[in-house]
Parts: structure tokens; sequence; C-alpha cells
């Protein structure tokens, strides 16, 4: 693990003109420092969560600044049904005309916003009001839906409140044992494993619990390898053992907590030769980890997309609240429950108002309260404000149906989405379809219309990261001549649609202050946080309730934001996942990331050294599941599911189980893994079930 991690951290002396800025990709947004040159990144030594580490997609971001395959016209569809350039005023022209079209006949709703997890918090902010006050429809959501929306409707429901980590990642290197689920940090974050490695060199013990030998893994002394979809019998089993053993906080349970004895209960089912039938894992190696846990002076779980991306996702999340909840971690030094999140502003985007049922501040859009302080921020009736909307699930599931038109920024779903052939299907459909973005990802191939979008270094703003540290992207360069900024185009759209009015910004930080007002007073309270004292601090945690106030790096050290000031057991059940193996689609099929590429690959796909890397998906068999079906290492093969097919390559490897393919879902078309995935989804959060499905293997030409 080692080698690879090193050999993916850059650690080069900083130029004396560089700007410090923040990687785009995921939410560590590790610090870094670039020249306006956008010459390679080098990172930030300054900033204390990176600590100057980078990983290659860090030190090779900047390559696509200047990338031949940038967007830097807009583009509309021609009479011959090719995209060709247009000027501005004739795309806004054309965007305005499509939606007013859609909305008189069909009514506000037929038209849906589509949001991302890589939106700075203005941005998301203002796609929000966008949504609400410019076209006034309910239909707005964003791809975090497909990756922190169980973790969040879980942590709500526990401890009144989502922040992924609510203490500051310094804390996991003094953590005693730390149990990781689901979560493979040394390829998907490796400045990450830093925290880790120091926690072991401490004397820590890391457990992990994933149906794959990661790289992770293989850095845990122990490795619990469950079947996909059984993380809340794993957890029930381990919750079982330390009542049975008297390792449980009776005073912390009694003193802080409630619902107890329900989860008790439940707990009790789970005997370990029990959970052992469901969860493949030995009886012992459930003890030895209940017992490192139980017996630990500090300790920590931290789940992310493993168990989270399931049908059952918000329950297996809260069976793993529960087991934290059991040991008294939440709250208490060097300890903790923490859900990592994965998108660069997968947390601030979650907070502010582009997800359906939501208002800034992380508010309800159906509470009155929440509904009339933040209609009088935006100068509006409150009446004028929609209700809750669909989940980005559902509302890609209703394209070409009551769907008529849709503005997606940053959201490449023809690749992102389950069961994908059907959304894209959907989207063909479409009378207009308009996409933001930087390259022609697969989504923006269908467009009818295609704006070029200003990239990171280009604009400013703030995100905020996976602790919950709201932080400064500083602008390196002007975007090419003829890009305009997310901000300049919902608000000049804004103006197209008579809604001008509503979206006069002199600059970006007078668009976060509107955030801040807004925030105020919800759980998600920014009010407090602004631009001068961020650059102050290298961040500010939220809540931040007042411009005095120094922010919160930790969370629930003397009481949990729930009506009770307790945090709360879940009694919970593991089930099936949706769809498992049988005679026909007899492997269980799970999806994940790898090192160089990020997410549906649009911006890494696309850049040399990340694609010498990893340049094709490759679908990796257990030697004996190979030698099952007659594989061989290298040779191409389709894979099939109820929803479709797609070609990968066969990698034989002992690092996934038997009865289990792994296929990374960063590529598109005929590689692209969402064509097979399963979109049931958890009816709490609305997550589609990404990590088990039933699939089978066919031989090319058989
Ligand atoms: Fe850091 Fe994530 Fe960027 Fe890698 S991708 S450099 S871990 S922020």
């Amino acid at each position: 693990m080692q080698g690879v991690i090193l050999q993916t951290i850059n650690k080069q002396k900083a130029s004396s003109v560089a700007v410090a800025t923040h990687c785009p990709y995921c939410a560590l947004q590790c610090g870094m420092r670039i020249t306006r040159d956008a010459a390679a990144p080098s990172g930030d030594e300054a900033f204390p969560v990176n600590n100057g580490a980078l990983c290659v997609k860090g030190w090779t971001a900047a390559e696509l600044l200047n990338h031949p395959d940038r967007l830097l016209r807009p583009m509309k569809r021609n009479a011959r049904g090719a995209l060709a350039p247009v000027s501005w005023d004739d795309v806004f022209k054309a965007i305005a005309e499509a939606f007013r079209t859609a909305q008189a006949k069909h009514g506000r709703d037929a038209v849906g916003v589509l949001g991302g997890g890589s939106l700075t918090n203005e941005k998301a902010y203002l796609l929000g009001k966008f949504a609400r006050v410019a076209l006034r429809t309910a239909n707005i959501d964003y791809n975090g839906r497909f990756c922190m929306s169980s973790a969040a409707a879980a942590a709500i429901k526990a401890f009144g409140v989502d922040r992924g980590l609510p203490f500051p990642v310094a804390d996991i290197a003094r953590a005693e044992v730390i149990l990781l689920a689901g979560a493979n940090p040394a390829e998907t974050m490796p400045p990450l494993m830093q925290y880790f490695e120091r926690s072991r060199a401490n004397g820590g013990l890391l457990i992990v619990a994933d149906p794959r030998r990661t790289i992770t893994a293989q850095s845990a002394q122990l490795h619990l390898r469950l079947i996909p979809g059984t993380d809340a019998a794993l957890a029930g089993g381990l919750l079982h053992i330390l009542i049975r053993d008297g390792l449980i906080d009776e005073a912390y349970i009694r003193e802080r907590t409630e619902g107890f004895n329900e989860a008790k209960a439940v707990a009790a089912t789970y005997w370990p030769d029990r959970v052992e039938r469901i969860t493949g894992v030995a009886e012992a190696q459930l003890a030895r980890a209940a017992h490192a846990l139980g017996n630990a002076r500090s300790a920590m779980i931290l789940t992310a997309r493993g168990p989270e991306q399931q049908s059952q996702g918000v329950g297996n999340a809260l069976s793993f609240i529960n087991l934290a909840l059991a040991l008294g971690l939440p709250g208490r030094p060097d300890s903790g429950f923490g859900a990592i999140t994965g998108q660069g502003n997968g947390q601030g985007g979650r907070e502010h108002g582009q997800k359906a049922d939501q208002l800034p501040g992380y508010r309800r859009i159906d509470d009155p309260a929440a509904r009339l302080h933040v209609a009088r921020v935006w100068g509006v009736e409150e009446s004028e404000i929609p209700g809750p909307g669909r989940s980005a699930n559902e509302l890609l599931g209703s394209l070409g149906g009551d769907i008529k038109a849709l503005f997606t920024i940053g959201f490449n779903f023809a690749v992102s989405a389950p069961d994908a052939s059907q959304v894209i299907g959907g989207a063909q459909r479409l009378d207009f379809l308009c996409a933001s973005d930087f390259f022609l990802s697969e989504t923006a191939r269908m467009a009818d219309v295609v704006l070029p979008a200003a990239m990171w270094a280009e604009e400013e703003g703030t995100m905020t990261n996976l602790e919950g540290r709201v932080i400064r992207r500083r602008r390196v360069k002007p975007p090419p001549l003829g890009v305009k900024s997310d901000i300049e185009i919902i608000c000049d759209l804004a103006a197209r649609l008579g809604r001008g009015r509503y979206f006069q910004y002199a600059n970006v930080e007078e668009v976060f202050n509107e955030l801040r007002i807004a925030s105020q007073g919800g759980a998600a309270d920014y009010s407090g946080v602004t631009w001068q004292k961020i650059e102050a601090n290298q961040g500010v945690y939220w809540p931040c309730p007042n411009e005095a106030h120094p922010g919160t790096p930790r969370l629930f050290t003397h009481s949990f934001p729930t009506s009770s000031g307790r945090a709360r057991f879940h009694a919970v059940r593991h089930a099936p996942a949706a769809e498992e193996p049988d005679a026909e689609y007899p492997l269980f099929l799970t999806t994940g990331r790898v090192l160089a590429q990020y997410q549906s690959g649009a911006q890494t796909r696309r850049i040399a050294r990340l694609s010498e890397m990893n340049a094709d998906p490759c679908a990796e068999f257990h030697p004996r599941a190979a030698l099952a079906y007659g594989l061989r290492d290298g040779e191409t093969i389709n894979l099939v599911t109820r929803r479709g097919s797609a070609k990968f390559k066969v990698k034989v490897t002992t690092g996934i189980r038997e009865d289990t393919v792994f296929v990374p879902f960063h590529w598109g078309d005929e590689q692209s893994v969402n064509r097979l995935t399963n979109a049931a989804l958890d009816p709490v959060s609305r997550m589609p079930e990404f990590k088990v499905c039933a699939v089978r293997v066919e031989k090319l030409g058989a």
C-alpha cells in the first residue's frame, strides 16, 4: 500500500507567486498552490488537512485548464441535428424560449434542474434559488443524491444534524481502534491515509469491512470480507457481542441517548453464528472486531458508500451509528462516528437548497418558518416558493414523461445514473436539454444546447470539505474568452426569464453573503462565516452563528441537536438486497472507484497520465470464479444483468470474493457499469442500489 500511496503523492516546493486554492475533485479538498501559467500544482503544506500531500488526480488537475477538448463557445443543435457554435445571446434566447414553452404547455414543474456535488456553495445556493424563484419549479435535485443521501438521512435521524465528519480529520490519528465500513480512502483520497498511518504508528488497530480486499483493506490488521448487502447484519452481530460481553458504555447510553432497548432487542436476534451465515464473516473475526472496539480507550466508526449505496442504505448507516452510540463514541475525544463524503463539495452542496426537499441552511422546504425566512431573504412571497420536488433518480425517471425540459450543471447522468440506458432513453425523449459543462460529456453530447463553463482555477467561491470546514476556492487565472462561470450563467438566464431583479450581485462574495443570511438559524448555519475569516483561519467549521463565533470543529461534545438533546438508537433489521443472485444471474455485482479516475470520468479520462494508470474498466473475478466460468485474465467479456449488458476486461484477483464481481463506474457507453446497476431506491433517502445486484458473465462470441 505504501508504495502506491507514495507514488501518488507530490510535495513539490510551492512557488512564491502561486495562488493557494484547493483541488477540484474529492471532498478532502486538498490545499494546493498553483501559478497563473497553470503548471502542475503543488500540495499546500500550510493547509492542515492534506499537509502538502496530493494524489495523482490533484497534481494532474491543471492539465485540463488548457485541454484541447475544452468547450469554449456555447453550442446549439442546428437544422442538421449537429451541435454548432452560437453566441451567448442566441443560446440564452433559445433556453428561455424552450423553458417558457414547456412551462406554458405543461406547467411550471415540467422543467427540471439537476445540480452537482462539485458546485461551489455559491453555485449550489444560487441554483436552488434559480429553480424556485426564476423557474418556480419544484423539480430540482443534485447528484449527491447518489452519494451522501443515505448517510445524511441516517445522521439527521440519529444525531439531529448531518455533517459527514463531526470532527477534524486530525482526530483520526489519535483513535486507538478504527472500523472503516465500505470505504477505500487509499484509492479515493490517498492523502487521508496519513491519519490512519499515524493511528497505526501510535499502536492503533484498523478494521476494514469490505467485500473487496482493497488497498485500504490490505493495510488493515483485520479485514471483515462481508457478502455485498449484508452490512446491517454485520453491525447487528457486532452490537450483539458488545452487549453479550458487557462492553457497552452504559452511562453514556443512559445519559446521552434514547431508544437503546428497542435496538438491543433487535441485536439479540443477531447471534454470531447466524451473522456468520448471513455475512460470510467468521464468528471469531466478529468477536475480535467487537472486543477491539469495546476495549479501546478511543475508537471511531467511519462509513462510506459501501453500506450507504443500497436500498437499505439508511438502515445500514443507522446500524453502524447504533454501534457507535453503544460504545459511547460520538462527542468523546478522539472518537466518534462519521461518514466520509465523496464529492468535492458533497458537504456544502447538500446544505444550501439544491435538494428537492430543502431550502438553504439545511432547512426543510415544507417547514413554514423556514419558507418564511428564506422568502424574506429572496424578496418573494412565501407562497411563491414551490413545495418538495422529486429526488434525482425519480426526476431522471420522469425525463420525456412529465419532465419536458431539463437544465443540468456538472451532472453527467448518462454515466453516473443507475440503469443508465433507461435514463438515456428518457433524456432523448426530452423536448429540450441544456447542459453546462467543461467538456462534451456523455450527457452534454445529447443536449440541445451546451454551455461552456469556467473551471475551478478560473473562479472564486467557497467549498465545504468532508469535515464541515468552509474553505476558499481562489481564482488563479481568468476563464478563456467566451467561457462564463455558472454564477454568470444562472444570473443571465434568470434575467432572460424576467426574474433578473432577484439575481443582482456585484461579485461572488455577495452571493455568499446572501447565503449566510439565508442559512442563519438553520442546522448548517453559515451566518458567521466570512471570506476574511476563512482566509485568516484556513477555513471555518459550521455551525458558525455569528461573526464573533470561531466555528465548531467538534459537534456533540455536550448534547445533540435533537428535540431531547439525546442521540437516537434505531431498531434496524437486515433485509436482503432488492436483487440477489439466482440461477440465471449467479453472481453479485458491486461497483466503486479506482485511484486514477474520478466520478463519471468526464475530466480524468482526458488526462493522459491518469488514463495510463486506469485506461479501461476491469471486471474483477476471483481465480475460482474465473476457473468456473472459463475466463482468462485480460480477455473481454460481456456482463449482463436484467437491465442490460456492457463489455469489460477480466482481471483475475484474489482481492474479490468468489461470489462477487467488482467493476469501477467511471466510464460510459459500452463500458458503462451503470447500464447494469439496479435503480431500486432506499425508501427514505431515495439512494439507488449501486452496490448490489445480480449479474451473469457471457464470453464474447459464445
Ligand atoms: Fe486530494 Fe482528493 Fe484532490 Fe486527490 S482528488 S488531491 S485526495 S482532493
